[in-house]
């Protein structure tokens, strides 16, 4: 990558990732855990992450096979898992190839399996719909699909999947419930069993099974940021593994009245001193973030004030009387939580990990 001159960066912290992987080992200590590296791993760089974690992670998982070419192709070896399967028959012959395994979620897919004529033998994890209702099989399709796909002989390992719609909720019985109906859809079927998400590695130990899936707590924030629920978790010890920085490209003081930046969102209540940022919603920060948003300074917390442009952003420096351009200004990483900036904005940390721009460089540092 090219060094541009321009102060935005997103530093990806590596030893972060192996840190929170261990933890998420060290709550399902019984389980295996795939490391969840699908969408560049969460926008962290899919390639160096899946190499940080290679001595130690039980395996990975990805949305498609595309992604899981790009770590064959990288060297990574080990279990790799498509999350959704594979999308047309064709990509099984990538999937033997490649050695890796795949959901089944529908007829489909289970058609395209059994026709195959493979050279090794297929792994299959069957999704079962207990209550998400996006994809899998119904509770009670169970036995039969299994049954078949045992009888096949080019199907390698069978596992019984599921997952959770509300696992952050820590209040609500919806997540016992999809358990349940786990449960009694595999009515005692010797096979392997994967549930858990990052929310139900921490809050639902009685859904660890054979296989985790952590994805977000790897990158250091808390699944129960943003849950709208009254319970709430300690994810703590949690390490943010991306911090996003910049610097700030101006400083100027305004008298009250002034109003910041397009639409005069933010109007000065007193004279305010306004810094400027290098970075903007084409770079992925939240065009909703609203005033108020935190941000760091020079490590000091402050907020954003005024609509967000699309290269630039407008931020309240009263006080800070020693700030000048090129001081270094943090979007989120260890001062300003990721969640935090999230829940200001709307949304939720995964959405601005991954919607983080094609000209933010990513660094990798590892300690
Ligand atoms: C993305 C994904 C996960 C990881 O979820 P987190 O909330 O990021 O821990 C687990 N399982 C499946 C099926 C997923 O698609």
């Amino acid at each position: 990558m090219t060094r541009s001159a321009r102060p935005l960066r997103a530093r990806i912290h590596l030893d972060a990732i192996r840190h929170n992987y261990r933890r998420a080992k060290s709550l399902a200590p019984r389980s295996r855990a795939l490391a969840v590296v699908k969408a560049n791993a969460y926008g962290h760089g899919a390639i160096a992450v899946a190499r940080a974690l290679a001595d130690e992670a039980d395996g990975f998982a990805l949305a498609c096979v595309e992604e899981a070419l790009e770590l064959r192709e990288s060297g990574i070896q080990g279990p790799m898992l498509l999350l959704e399967g594979v999308f047309s028959p064709d990509e099984i012959a990538l999937v033997e190839r490649a050695g890796l395994a795949m959901v089944v979620h529908c007829r489909e897919q289970l058609d395209w399996v059994l026709n195959a004529h493979p050279s090794r033998r297929l792994d299959c994890w069957i999704k079962l719909d207990t209550g998400m209702h996006r994809v899998g099989f119904s509770p009670s399709e169970f036995a039969e699909v299994n049954a078949r796909l045992a009888a096949c002989p080019h199907v390698g390992e069978r596992v019984a999947m599921t997952h959770f719609a509300r696992a952050d909720e820590l209040d609500h019985p919806y997540t016992s419930a999809q358990i349940e109906a786990f449960e009694q859809a595999l009515n005692g079927a010797r096979i392997g069993r994967s549930l858990a998400n990052s929310a139900a590695v921490f809050a639902w130990p009685q859904a660890h099974g054979d296989w985790t899936r952590p994805g977000i707590m790897l990158y250091g924030v808390s699944p129960f940021a943003g849950a709208g629920s009254n319970a709430s978790m300690d994810a703590g010890d949690l390490r943010p593994a991306m911090t996003l920085e910049s610097a700030l490209i101006a400083v100027r003081d305004l008298d009250a009245g002034e109003s910041v930046g397009y639409g005069g969102r933010f109007v000065c209540e007193r004279p305010t001193r306004v810094g400027v940022a290098a970075i903007g919603y084409a770079d992925g920060y939240p065009r909703h973030a609203c005033d108020g948003t935190p941000i760091a300074v020079g490590g000091r917390l402050t907020r954003l004030i005024g609509r967000v442009s699309m290269d630039m952003i407008t931020l309240d420096l009263t006080g800070f009387d020693e700030a000048r351009p090129g001081d270094p200004v943090e979007l989120w990483g260890r001062t300003v939580p990721a969640g935090a900036v999230a829940e200001a904005s709307d949304t939720i940390a995964y959405q601005l990990f991954t919607g983080i721009g094609r000209r933010v460089p990513l660094l990798h540092e590892d300690a």
